[in-house]
């Protein structure tokens, strides 16, 4: 169990400030992603009207902004929350427009690369090179979560198999975790994170998961029945090759890296690629697109190996839930239309109990209820896939925060929102094991 411990060292302590002391002592330090991010600010609006609502799409259309919330241009109306990403060069010209049109707006970050090497997620090696130290309060590169998932299967192979699904699309090995006692004819529970890149909280509540898992298997009778009667299949990253190259060359990046034959443009939205009203509202045609729905379902291999495995699974898997960031919400089907699922009762409970369990550790509220009305229409989601396709309990979290740092949630609060979101999770999961069908 050595590798699971959290604290480090004194002197391991020491480390990452040596580290930043001697960054800054080089002349002409290097800046992180090349410094590509200075200046460059996210903006907040909210339109109050219908007019203001078209003027806005239309200029962040023109000044092709990286939109952080919410997903799609295609979104924005009366009283939507819109945070945009600006770069540089375009935030003069928004900023004008905006005063001149009279439309208020709030600067939540005003130099992005600052608050992104501010905020930790600084490309350290502090504690991520030893797993017996393994730290679960930073946010770690691909090939680290790799090597941790390796070192748990050789270390914790009584609860723990690790098994690949295939292959994404640049060649990276799709690795999930089997947890949970061994045993024939258990039902499961599928966990992914990371479907889209740049919401890094995702993957860290996976790992915190699995560790949480281990650590209090023993002490904990809830956990203890939780692995005795259930498989966990957890994905710590789906989005094998888009959280690399968020970790490389874009911060923000979001897709999958596929290409595209007709277009410069890479990737496609890996939760609008799903065999359920596929590329109809809330989706892009457009492979310039951040919610570029993929020329056919399933068309990127991540979404098709998840796809495939659940099929295969289906009659065992009792809950589909899915990690995302950010809005602090709690989801369920329907996120295609607007209708009330079949067994919405015993969902909706298991969502209420989620929710208040998670607000009782540190008072954070989640909005939760059905996707198309709690957050928007978007076709194409795994969470519809999954239910239509016979899980009972599908959700997706929308974890921290609410937009004060969006995607750049700094590692300090890893703990928190990991140890909240993990109440919300056990919650639901014994929920599974009552009978609700
Ligand atoms: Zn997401």
């Amino acid at each position: 169990m050595k590798c699971l411990g959290k604290r480090r060292g004194q002197a391991a302590a020491f480390l990452p400030l040596c580290w930043l002391f001697l960054k800054i002592l080089q002349p002409g330090h290097s800046h992180l992603y090349n410094n590509r991010y200075a200046g460059d600010k996210v903006i907040r609006f909210i339109p109050k009207t219908e007019e203001e609502a078209y003027a806005l799409k239309k200029i962040s259309y023109q000044l092709k902004v990286d939109l952080w919330q919410p997903s799609s241009i295609s979104y924005v109306s009366e009283g939507t929350v819109t945070d945009v990403h600006i770069p540089q060069n375009g935030s003069r010209a928004l900023l004008a427009f905006l005063q001149e049109a009279n439309i208020q707006y709030k600067v939540l970050i005003e130099d992005l690369q600052k608050t992104l090497e501010k905020g930790g997620s600084l490309h350290t090696q502090r504690n991520r090179r030893s797993l017996s130290g393994y730290n679960y309060e930073v946010y770690h590169s691909l090939e680290e979560i790799q090597n941790w998932m390796h070192h748990l299967n050789k270390t914790h192979s009584g609860l723990i198999h690790m098994f690949s699904i295939g292959r994404s699309y640049e060649g990276r090995s799709l690795f999930i975790l089997k947890l949970g006692r061994r045993s024939r004819l258990k039902r499961a529970v599928w966990i992914d994170c990371g479907i889209h890149a740049r919401e890094w909280i995702g993957p860290a509540f996976c790992q915190w998961f699995v560790k949480e898992a281990l650590l209090t298997y023993k002490s904990d009778p809830a956990m203890r029945k939780m692995l005795n009667h259930l498989y966990f299949y957890i994905m710590p990253v789906f989005n094998v090759d888009g959280y690399h190259f968020s970790w490389t060359n874009d911060r923000f990046w979001r897709k999958t890296r596929s290409r595209n034959s007709r277009f410069r443009c890479r990737g496609v939205d890996a939760n609008r690629n799903w065999k359920v009203k596929w590329c109809d509202e809330g989706a892009s045609m457009h492979p310039c697109d951040d919610t570029y729905c993929g020329p056919f379902p399933e068309s990127e291999p991540e979404v098709k190996a998840v796809a495939n495995f659940l099929r295969k699974h289906r009659k065992h898997i009792r809950a589909y839930l899915s990690f995302h960031a950010y809005a602090q919400m709690l989801l369920y089907p329907y996120s295609y239309k607007y209708a009330t699922i079949p067994n919405f009762s015993c969902v909706e409970s298991a969502a209420y109990k989620a929710v208040n369990a998670l607000q009782s550790v540190y008072g954070v509220r989640y909005r939760y209820g059905p996707a198309s009305t709690t957050l928007y229409v978007s076709s194409g989601s795994s969470m519809d896939w999954a239910y239509k396709n016979g899980i009972p309990y599908a959700f997706a979290f929308e974890l921290r925060d609410t937009g004060y740092f969006g995607f750049l949630l700094p590692e300090m609060l890893i703990k928190p929102t990991c140890t909240e979101t993990m109440l919300a999770v056990k919650n639901i999961t014994m929920h599974l094991l009552k009978k609700c069908p």
